[in-house]
């Protein structure tokens, strides 16, 4: 694998880690965060699909060997929302021919 490539823990694919949204266990602390922070590192396409695979198996809890609370789960959705990468797909469709 490429430097700085990752791997999505749902669906196996990799890509420039920019590309993923990243959970991180904190540590020292091991409180669970986005995005940023030092610690062991979990990623996941920005898409509903992984995230549900993710949630129904529990896949970022194991990756990151620490309990992952509903409240994650609910921010990971917020930001697969306001995800660049899904805005622009969601732009391209939305609005074909307004100017
Ligand atoms: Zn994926």
């Amino acid at each position: 694998m490429l430097p700085n490539y990752r791997r999505c823990i749902s669906c196996r694919k990799v890509a420039p880690k920019e590309a993923f949204l990243r959970v991180v266990r904190l540590y020292p602390s091991h409180e669970i965060a986005l995005n940023q922070g030092m610690g062991r590192s979990a990623y996941l396409c920005p898409q509903s699909g992984c995230l549900q695979i993710a949630r129904k198996k529990d896949r970022l809890s194991r990756v990151l060997k620490a309990p992952v609370p509903e409240s994650v789960y609910q921010a990971l959705t917020q930001q697969l929302e306001s995800h660049p990468l899904v805005k622009r797909q969601q732009l391209g469709n939305d609005r074909p021919t307004i100017e």
